[in-house]
């Protein structure tokens, strides 16, 4: 029987990059939105891996079910880390990501290349209704654009440059995103962590 894995977010744009990063194991994956899931988990830790965790367990309990969540956001140097745990709500509770954008480029306003570093860093936590497993990180560094460009991923993809491939995550395929990405490298880690659970510990031995 192949075990069902809830991804526990409610961002549509995480939810296709895990689904992508994930599409290879043996696993049935769900989402909230299909568990008839309507719950927000709070984000009141401190770190981004206090918050997964939190996550993982709340949603594990709520349905029963192996549950991957995570928790991610940007740190910007200058500001001294800023937005980091709050990057998703630091305009409030109404605003768009193109609010949240658009306040962080007016704070960094002036500044110049050198000084516009930035890392997005993600936690994800897999637990059972009954134990939490494990965690796994990652990040990647880039720098905070001038204006925002692209299309593509989500959040504040159009203004996080990477100067490897000399464009923002927005302008990267979904592929050249998962190679470097914070959500790519501590998936990729959360993955071997999960196949091995599935193979020596998984649910039915
Ligand atoms: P959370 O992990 O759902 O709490 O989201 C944290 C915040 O960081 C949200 O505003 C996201 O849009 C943003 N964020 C997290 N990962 C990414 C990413 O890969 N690209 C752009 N924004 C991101």
């Amino acid at each position: 029987m192949t075990t069902k894995l809830l991804i526990a977010t409610h961002n549509p744009g995480k939810a296709r990059e895990y689904q992508a990063l994930l599409a290879d194991l043996p696993l049935q994956i769900t989402w909230l939105v299909a568990e008839g899931i309507t719950f927000e988990a709070p984000e009141q830790g401190a770190t981004f891996a206090e918050n997964a965790r939190a996550k993982a367990r709340a949603y594990a309990q709520i349905s029963g079910l192996l549950t991957w969540a995570d928790d991610s956001g940007l740190e910007v140097d200058a500001l001294g880390g800023w937005p980091g745990v709050a990057s998703a709500r630091h305009a409030g509770p109404d605003a768009s990501d193109w609010d949240r954008l658009q306040i962080l480029l007016q704070r960094l306003s002036g500044l110049p290349y050198e000084r516009r570093a930035a890392v997005f860093r993600c936690a994800v936590a897999v637990a059972t209704p009954t134990a939490d497993l494990f965690l796994a990180e990652g990040s990647s560094a880039g720098v905070i654009a001038e204006q925002p460009q692209g299309e593509g991923g989500f959040g504040y993809d159009p203004i996080f440059y990477v100067p490897k491939f000399g464009r923002t995550f927005a302008q990267l395929t979904p592929t050249e995103k998962h190679s470097i990405s914070h959500r790519g490298r501590a998936a990729r880690r959360a993955r071997v962590l999960l196949q091995r659970y599935l193979h020596e510990e998984g649910p039915g031995r």
